[in-house]
Formats: C-alpha cells, structure tokens, sequence
C-alpha cells in the first residue's frame, strides 16, 4: 500500500512536470507568433514611410545628388572608388540628424504607440552603363556602417526589409576640353532595420490574458493534485489506526476471555466441585476478567468522547487535600515498591471548581502512563502550583517519547515507536481522552520529553 502511494505520487508529480513542459511549450510557441504578428504589424505601418513622406524625400535627394555627382566624376575618371564612398558618408552625416528627427514626425502621424528607431544601412552599390557592371561598394566583402538613421545596437535590431533602388542619371561633364554627355545606370542596396522600444513587454501585454489564465488553471491543478495526495496519506493513516487499534483490542480481549475460558472449565471439573475455596477463588478470578472486560469497553465508549460530549458536573475542591487523596489512592493501587511519587504545593490559591470524577480520570491516565512506560525505578514528581490558573506537573524518568511522536500523542488510538513497547496493554485512548477532559475544563495539555529520559506532562487549568 505504502509502495502503491509512493507510486502515485511520483506518478502524478511526474505527469506534472510533463504537463508544465508542454504548458511551457505552447506558451513559447504562442509567445513567438505573438511576437511575429506584432513585428509584422509594426513592420506594415512603417514600411515605405519614406517613399509617401515629401520631407523624406526631399533629404533623400540631397544625399542622392551628392552622391550620383561624384559617380558621374568617376565614370570620367576624375574620382576613385573611395571618394564615392566617402561622398556618401559625409552626405549622410550631415543629414543624418534632420533625417531622423523627420522620420520620428512621420512616425507620430501614424499614431504608432510605442517608440520606433529605425534606420537604412547601404548594402552595396553598383553602377551600369553600356559597357560594365561595376561594383563601387559591397559591405560583404569592404564591411563599412553607412547608416541613414538612428544607431541601433546589433542586438534590438529587427529587420524590416531589403531595398533596391535603381534609377538613371544623365548629365554633362568637360571631358579633354569637350562637353560630354554621361549617361549611367545605379542600383543602391540597402537594408531597412527597426528597433521597437520595449517590444517584449508589449508582446507579454497581449499575451497577458492567456499567461494569468494558464497560471490560475496551473495553480487550481497543483490545488487539487496537492489535496488529492493529503487526503490519500490522511486516509492511509486512518486505516493504519483503525488495523493498529483493532490488532489492539484483540489483543487486550484475548487474556481475560482464555482466562475466563479457563476458569469455566475448571468450575466444571468433579474434583474443583469438592473444594470451596478453590470454587471461590475462581469466581474472584471470573469477576476480576469481566471488570476487565467492562473497563477494556467502557473505555472504548467513554474514552472516544469528544470534548463537546464531556458534561461537567463542576464541583468546589481543595487543590491541596484533592491531589493528596488522589495520589495516595494512586499509590496504593500500585504495590510496588520501586516507585516514588514526589509532591510539592505551591501557590496562594485553595480551591478549584473541576468534575471531580473526570478530572480523575485524566490524571490517573497520565499517572498510570508513568508506570506503564517506566523503566525498572521509578520516581514520578507531581508539582502543583496554583497561582493566576492551577498548574500539574507530573514528571517521570521512564522510555520518553520521540519528539515526532510527541505531536501525535494525544490523537486518538495513537501509539508511540509501535512494535517495541506493544508488549505494552493499551489501545492509544488514554491520553485522547485527557486531553478531551483538560478541554472540557477549558484548559491546556502540553508535553515535554526525550527519548529514554523521561517524559513531563503540564496541565493548566484556569480558574474561572
Ligand atoms: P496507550 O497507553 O493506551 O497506548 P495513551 O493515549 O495513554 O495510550 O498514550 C499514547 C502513547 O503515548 C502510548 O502508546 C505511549 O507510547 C506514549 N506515552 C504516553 N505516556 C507516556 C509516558 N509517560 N512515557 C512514555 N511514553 C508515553
């Protein structure tokens, strides 16, 4: 049984974590969809601002003028590859800031509510005309950051798109002391990249919903699977009890019966027939194993009460001649020579109202428990103090009790350490029920012990 909980539980915490990995799994699948539709989006409201916006234009064209200027010097052969390229550098940055300040307007007009940067990289640029196809710049091979735009750091940068701009510049230069007519063609690659301030919390935004949804089912199935579990151990525990207390009680039932057996029997016999006193000794012996058997269920009756069920007949006693009486009685009961009980009185008050007759019985349970779990001598202290709330302690120097089971000595049909003291009578009642009775009396139980030192038990009860 124990192996079969065990297995359900690493079962159903196994099945858990399955279920959290795929949990996880589709969340990351959603995040990343969430995540490509809110960039495609956003990559849809910006793209070709720059081909619809007159302002952008018309700083596109000042660096465009420079730059086909100097290609047109180059095809005459008045300027080299480098000074193309670093015409369009400086073109760019002079107009880099106003470009960029321009492409936030734009931006705003859209009424796109989260920061944008946004920036075009030149990828290469090649120039035609009817005889070549000449390669003026390749970032691939001459890396070189000839960016229009905002600075956006390699790793926020989103790509937006790669664009080809293509366009055919005619104009005149003075060749050899002659006008000449140039005539090319240019095609410009550039890379469009974004930057969305923030992004992954917009995209935690929209996904919000489905996370607190996923959480609180998550939540709920860790509720229930925690429940499930506590009430299968709860439940185990309370059929280790019931086997426990009825291996018990058959266990207690079986001596006074084999004896009352016994006793029947020999009753019968011709030669026991002859003799009285042997007649009267076995009725003695007949009567003492049916009081047993009275008391073995009348404690199973009374000693299962609740203390809701406990009626009080409340009565005034003297602390003092009370404790007395019932210890002496206690003492006489035991005849035995190798316990002591010691007693010490403190305390300026005299009387207490208690049911005489429970408030007995709890003691003597905590009183006969000493004995019952002592070791060869044994000195019981009993220290009463009444001052504020009338205090017993009663101390012995038996077996003690294991600080675990000390939380659960006084649940009902309870047992400490089990096989070892079973040789022990008892059914696990005896403490349940003065801790019932002490509640009854609206006060407290407490127990202090160490194993195979001895335990203490400490009883208040208030006085009013
Ligand atoms: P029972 O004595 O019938 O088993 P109780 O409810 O009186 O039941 O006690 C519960 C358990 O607490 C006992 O089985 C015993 O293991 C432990 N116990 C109680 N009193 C003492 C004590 N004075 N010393 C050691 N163990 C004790």
């Amino acid at each position: 049984m124990k192996i079969k909980i065990k297995l359900l539980i690493i079962t159903s915490i196994l099945g858990l974590i399955a279920l959290s990995v795929i949990q996880g799994y589709l969340i990351n699948n959603t995040y990343k969809l969430k995540k490509d539709a809110f960039i495609s989006e956003t990559r849809g409201s910006i793209s070709r601002i720059d081909d619809y916006s007159p302002t952008l234009d018309s700083i596109a064209e000042i660096w465009q003028d420079a730059f086909l200027n100097k290609m047109a010097d180059y095809t005459i052969g008045k300027a080299s590859k480098e000074d193309i390229i670093r015409t369009l550098e400086n073109t760019i940055d002079s107009i880099n800031v106003p470009y960029a300040e321009k492409y936030q307007e734009e931006l705003l007009k859209k009424n796109i509510p989260y920061g944008i940067k946004f920036h075009k990289k030149i990828k290469a640029f090649i120039i035609q005309d009817s005889t070549r196809n000449d390669t003026i710049f390749d970032n691939e091979k001459t890396p070189r950051n000839i960016i229009l735009g905002d600075f956006i750091e390699k790793d926020k940068a989103i790509n937006v798109s790669n664009t080809l701009w293509q366009t055919d510049y005619t104009t005149d230069r003075v060749v050899d002391g002659k006008q000449k007519n140039i005539t090319f063609d240019i095609t410009l690659l550039t890379n469009d990249v974004m930057d969305i301030e923030g992004w992954k919390t917009l995209v935690f935004n929209r996904m919000r919903g489905l996370l607190l949804l996923s959480l609180f089912i998550f939540a709920i199935v860790i509720g229930l699977l925690y429940y499930s579990i506590k009430s299968l151990i709860t439940q185990k525990k309370i059929a280790d009890i019931k086997t426990d207390f009825v291996n018990n009680i058959t266990h207690e039932l079986k001596t006074p019966l084999a004896t009352l057996t016994l006793a029947t029997k020999m009753l019968k016999t011709d030669n026991v027939k002859q003799q009285p006193e042997i007649i009267d000794n076995t009725v003695n012996t007949i009567e003492r194993q049916n009081k047993r058997l009275q008391k073995l269920i009348d404690q199973v009756l009374n000693n299962s009460l609740g203390y809701q069920e406990i009626k009080l007949t409340k009565e005034s006693v003297v602390i003092e001649d009370y404790i007395n009486t019932l210890l002496n009685d206690f003492e006489l009961s035991l005849n035995d020579e190798n316990v002591t009980v010691n007693r010490m009185f403190s305390g300026k008050t005299k009387t207490i109202n208690i049911d005489k007759f429970y408030f007995t019985t709890a003691l003597l349970n905590i009183l006969e428990n000493a004995v019952k779990y002592s070791g060869n001598v044994l000195v019981i202290d009993c220290q009463v103090t009444a001052d504020k709330a009338l205090k017993i302690k009663i101390k012995d120097n038996g077996i003690g009790i294991s600080d675990k089971d000390q939380q659960q000595i006084f649940e009902k049909f309870f047992r400490a350490g089990n096989k070892e003291i079973h040789n022990v009578k008892g059914l696990g009642l005896g403490l349940y029920y003065t801790n019932q009775i002490i509640k009854a009396h609206h006060g407290d139980i407490n127990v202090k012990s160490k194993k195979d030192k001895g335990t203490t038990f400490i009883l208040i009860i208030p006085f009013n």
